[in-house]
């Protein structure tokens, strides 16, 4: 284990911890979370103070998380982390930096789907010539995530594990499903995408869990594709976005259609009655209205400051139109 602040053991990082147990009246899956009447703990500072540490293998990663009993954060490229510090909405008392841990970088085409480790970046999606091939609706989804700094530092793992709603790869699991494999000192785990995503920044995390690999099922070669997202600015968070899949049989009718949205709910949603929808039918122009019309009537969406919710109603069923429309062509 590699502590770049000051060396210190496990038990020293451990009573460290202790001593900065803060109040959590409310309980976000993971890290320490602090209400605004809490906000004023630090002020004068612009990140509250915590301990860091570098681990070298993802054992004394989780060896840490659980060292801190429930008060240490994992930091991946620190995208949404290091905001989320500076606005005082997180205030761990220990941040495991995963920099350090190669095994978590890889980008694994097998037979069985592709894995992404969790520290595998948006620029390594891009950059990996493979993945046009072995999961084209990834690639597609993952261009439009922010802009290019931050595309080099915000990684598979720190998103999924954010599950910030209007995030594209939490999509994407959830429309492919995949399977997110976890790890903590009592093991590994693999959760269904379906059942990992409880909510705005809610996950089935524990707090001494560490997300290592996301496993997205294999690509077959013939399959057709769609991702139509609508922001207010190129890079920015989506409004509304529609990934989808299917295949074909003999003449062409739609087989194991997927439909996932973002910007219906707190969460990516499944449309499994548009699916339903679909599936013996050949996508023409006839298909793609009712399909639109079935995605605007399968969400309830809710009203914000970007968009109120028949807006976001009408948005979500253009944008599966549109998908499906690219994928048929
Ligand atoms: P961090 O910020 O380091 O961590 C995020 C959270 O995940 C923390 O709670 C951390 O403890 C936890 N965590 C990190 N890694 C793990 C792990 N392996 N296991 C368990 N927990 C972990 N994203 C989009 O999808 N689409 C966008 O359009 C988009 N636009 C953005 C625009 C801006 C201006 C910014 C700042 C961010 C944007 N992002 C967008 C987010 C970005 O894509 C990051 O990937 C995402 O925030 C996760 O960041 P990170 O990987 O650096 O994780």
């Amino acid at each position: 284990m590699r502590l770049l602040l000051a060396p210190r053991s496990l038990s020293e990082i451990a009573a460290k911890c202790r001593g900065k147990k803060r109040d959590r009246p409310f309980d976000p899956s993971r890290g320490a979370m602090l209400p605004p009447s809490h906000q004023t703990d630090f002020a004068g500072m612009k990140l509250p103070p915590f301990e860091y540490a570098c681990p070298t293998s993802v054992a004394e990663a989780v060896a840490l998380l659980a060292t801190c009993d429930g008060e240490a954060m994992p930091l991946a490229g620190g995208q949404s982390l290091v905001p989320m510090l500076a606005f005082r909405a997180a205030a761990p008392a220990l941040l495991v930096d995963l920099r350090m841990l190669e095994e978590l970088r890889q980008i694994r085409i097998m037979r069985d789907g592709v894995r992404l480790g969790a520290m595998v970046r948006w620029c390594d999606i891009l950059d990996d010539a493979r993945l046009a091939t072995a999961h084209p609706l990834l690639v597609a989804a993952i261009a439009h995530v922010a802009h290019f700094q931050i595309r080099n530092r915000g990684t598979v793992g720190g998103s999924i594990a954010h599950a910030d709603p209007a995030a594209e790869m939490p999509a994407i699991a959830v429309a492919c499903e995949a399977e997110i494999t976890v790890v903590s000192e009592a093991g590994n785990r693999t959760i269904a995408a379906a059942d990992f995503f409880l909510g705005a920044l809610t996950t089935a995390l524990m707090r001494d869990e560490i997300v290592i690999e996301v496993r997205l099922p294999a690509w077959p070669s013939r399959r057709r594709f769609g991702f139509e997202e609508f922001a207010r600015r190129r890079g920015d968070f989506a409004v509304a976005a529609a990934a989808l899949f299917y295949d074909e049989d003999a003449v062409r009718k739609v087989r194991n259609a997927h439909i996932g949205v973002i910007g219906a709910a707190d969460r990516p949603l499944r449309l499994r009655a548009v699916e339903d929808m679909l599936s013996g039918h050949v996508v023409d122009e006839a298909v793609i209205g009712k399909a639109g019309a079935a995605a605007s009537a399968a969400v309830d969406p809710p009203s914000d400051i970007h968009a109120g919710a028949a807006y976001r109603r009408s948005l979500i069923g253009t944008l599966v139109e549109r998908a499906l429309r690219s994928a048929a062509a």
